[in-house]
C-alpha cells in the first residue's frame, strides 16, 4: 500500500525544502524525500554554507595580515585544521538541524532515502536500510539538483584529485593546489586554500575568469586575486593528470605550447550538470531540453501534468536562491494560486575577496540585445567608506536604459558587494530610475553611497567624482 499525500517533493535542497515548506504552509499534505538526515542539500552540506564558513576565515586571515598597514601586527596565523573543520561542521549541523525541526513543526512526512518515479504520481523510495517504501501524490515536485561535471583524463580516481566536496572536506593544506576552472567554485575554494597557505594555480579554458560576468568587475577582482594566487593561466586547458607517488603530474596546454607541472592536489571545478538520470523520468512525460535540464513553463510545470521541476534540474542559473523562489512558485501553483516565476533580476554573487555581484542586464548582454543604454561607473577610489577600510579596490556599475533612465542592471565588485547587490535587485524589480536611486538618501559613510553616486554620474558629476555634464 502506498502512503498518500497531496505533494511529494523529491530532493531536500534549498529548492525542495522551500517548496515543501510553502506547500505545507498552504494547507497541503507533503512528503519530502531526501537522502540526508535533514534537509539542506548540496548548498548546506557541501556547497554554499560550508564554503562561506571557510571564506569567512580566509577573510579574517587577510584582514589580520593587512592590519599591518594600519599599525597593528598579529604575526603569522597558526591554523588548527581540526578546529577549523569543527567550526565548519558546526555551522552545517546547526542550519540543517534547524531545517529538520522546521520540517517536523510543519508536520511534513520526511522520508530518508533515494526516490525513483514509478509513474507520474508514484515514487518508490529505497530507505537507508535497503528496504523500500511506496508513496503516491497528486503532484510531484522534482528538486534533485546537480552534480559536478567530470573531465576525462583529469577527474581520475585518486583522492588527491577533488571536486568541491573533497575540497570542502579540507583533508590537509596542500603545499601546491591546481584549480581547474576559473568560475564560482574555483575562485572561492582557491581563495580559501590560498589564505590557508597553499600555493594556488588556476587554469581557465576561456580567455577570462568568470566567463559571463561583467569584464570591468572581473578586472577589479583579478587584480587582487593575482596577488593571492601563485598563478592564473587563461586560455589554457589540462590534458591529463597522472598520479605519482608523491605528486600529481599535470600536462597543460595553451595556444602556443604545452608543459608539465606537479601539484600536491587538484581541484576540478568546471561546472555542474542537472541530476536527471536514475530518477525514473522515463516513467513520466517529463522532457529534457538540449542542455539536459527538465523543460518547464513559467509555473514550473513539466510536460507531465502531475510533475513540476525546480532548482538546478530546471535550468540556469544554478543558484540556490533561484531554486528556492521556483519552489515557492511550484507550491503556490499546486495550491491553486495564480502565480508564475517572473524574476527580472536574479543576483549572482561570487564570495571572493573582493566580492563580485551583479543582477539584471549586464553590459555585454545589453550590447548583444542592441539595447540603447548608458553605462555608469563609480570607482571606489572616490568612496570615503572604502578609504576608511583601506579597500579602495572596488567598482559600482549601473546599466541604464538611455531613454527611460530605468535601471536595467547593477554590478558591484568590492568588499560587501554580496550584501549591497540587494539594493540593485530591488531597483531592477521595482523599475527604479536613476533619479529614484540618486534621490534616495544613502547613509554616510557607507559603501552603499557608491550606488547613489553611480546614479548621479549618469547625469554629470557626482559629489565625489567630477565629470562634465552629459
Ligand atoms: P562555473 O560554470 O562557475 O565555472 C566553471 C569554469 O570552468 C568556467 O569558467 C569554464 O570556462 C571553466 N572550464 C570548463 N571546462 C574547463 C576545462 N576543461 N579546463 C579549464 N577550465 C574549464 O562552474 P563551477 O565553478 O564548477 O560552479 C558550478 C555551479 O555552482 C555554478 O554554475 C554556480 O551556479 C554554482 N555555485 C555558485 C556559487 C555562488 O553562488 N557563490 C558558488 C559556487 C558554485
Amino acid at each position: 500500500m502506498s502512503e498518500q499525500t497531496d505533494v511529494i517533493v523529491l530532493g531536500g535542497g534549498p529548492a525542495g525544502y522551500a517548496a515543501a515548506f510553502k506547500a505545507a504552509d498552504l494547507g497541503l499534505t507533503v512528503t519530502l524525500v531526501e537522502k540526508a538526515e535533514n534537509p539542506g542539500g548540496v548548498c548546506l552540506y557541501r556547497g554554499c554554507i560550508p564554503s562561506k564558513a571557510l571564506l569567512h576565515v580566509a577573510k579574517l586571515i587577510h584582514e589580520a595580515r593587512e592590519a599591518e598597514a594600519c599599525g597593528v601586527s598579529f604575526g603569522e596565523p597558526s591554523i588548527d585544521l581540526d578546529k577549523l573543520r569543527q567550526f565548519k561542521d558546526q555551522v552545517v549541523n546547526k542550519l540543517t538541524g534547524g531545517l529538520g525541526q522546521l520540517t517536523k513543526a510543519r508536520a511534513i512526512t520526511y522520508v530518508r532515502g533515494t526516490g525513483v518515479m514509478r509513474s507520474s504520481n508514484d515514487v518508490l523510495v529505497t530507505l537507508a536500510d535497503g528496504t523500500e517504501s511506496e508513496h503516491r501524490a497528486a503532484h510531484v515536485i522534482l528538486a534533485t539538483g546537480s552534480a559536478p561535471v567530470r573531465i576525462p583524463n583529469v577527474s581520475i580516481d585518486d583522492g588527491r584529485v577533488m571536486d568541491s566536496t573533497g575540497a570542502l572536506a579540507l583533508a590537509d593544506i596542500p603545499k601546491s593546489l591546481l584549480v581547474v576552472g576559473g568560475g564560482y567554485i574555483g575562485l572561492e575554494m582557491g581563495s580559501v586554500y590560498a589564505a590557508l597557505g597553499s600555493k594556488v594555480t588556476v587554469v581557465e579554458m576561456t580567455d577570462g575568469l568568470l566567463p559571463g560576468a561583467d569584464r570591468d568587475l572581473v578586472a577589479v577582482l583579478e587584480k587582487r586575486i593575482r596577488t593571492q594566487f601563485h598563478e592564473i593561466l587563461l586560455s589554457t586547458k589540462v590534458n591529463s593528470v597522472k598520479a605519482l607517488k608523491t605528486k600529481l603530474k599535470v600536462s597543460l596546454e595553451d595556444a602556443r605550447s604545452s608543459s608539465t607541472q606537479s601539484f600536491d592536489r587538484v581541484l576540478v571545478a568546471v561546472g555542474r550538470r542537472p541530476n536527471t538520470a536514475g530518477i525514473g523520468l522515463e516513467n513520466t512525460k517529463v522532457t529534457l531540453n538540449k542542455r539536459g535540464f527538465a523543460e518547464v513553463n513559467g509555473q514550473q510545470r513539466t510536460q507531465d501534468a502531475a510533475v513540476f521541476a525546480i532548482g538546478d534540474i530546471a535550468g540556469e542559473p544554478m543558484l540556490a536562491h533561484k531554486g528556492s523562489h521556483e519552489g515557492i512558485v511550484a507550491a503556490e501553483v499546486i495550491a491553486g494560486h495564480t502565480t508564475a516565476f517572473e524574476a527580472n533580476a536574479i543576483p549572482g554573487v561570487v564570495f571572493t575577496d573582493p566580492e563580485l555581484a551583479w543582477c539584471g542586464v549586464t553590459e555585454d548582454e545589453a550590447n548583444r540585445r542592441g539595447l540603447n543604454t548608458v553605462i555608469s561607473r563609480f570607482p571606489w577610489a572616490a568612496s570615503g567608506r572604502a578609504t576608511t577600510l583601506d579597500r579602495n579596490d572596488g567598482l559600482t556599475k549601473l546599466i541604464v536604459d538611455a531613454k527611460s533612465e530605468r535601471v536595467l542592471g547593477v554590478g558591484i565588485c568590492g568588499v560587501g558587494a554580496g550584501e549591497m547587490i540587494a539594493e540593485g535587485v530591488l531597483a531592477v524589480e521595482m523599475a527604479a530610475t536613476v533619479s529614484d536611486l540618486k534621490l534616495s538618501i544613502h547613509a554616510h559613510p557607507t559603501l552603499s553611497e557608491t550606488v547613489m553616486e553611480a546614479a548621479e554620474l549618469v547625469h554629470g558629476p557626482s559629489t565625489h567624482v567630477f565629470r562634465p555634464a552629459r
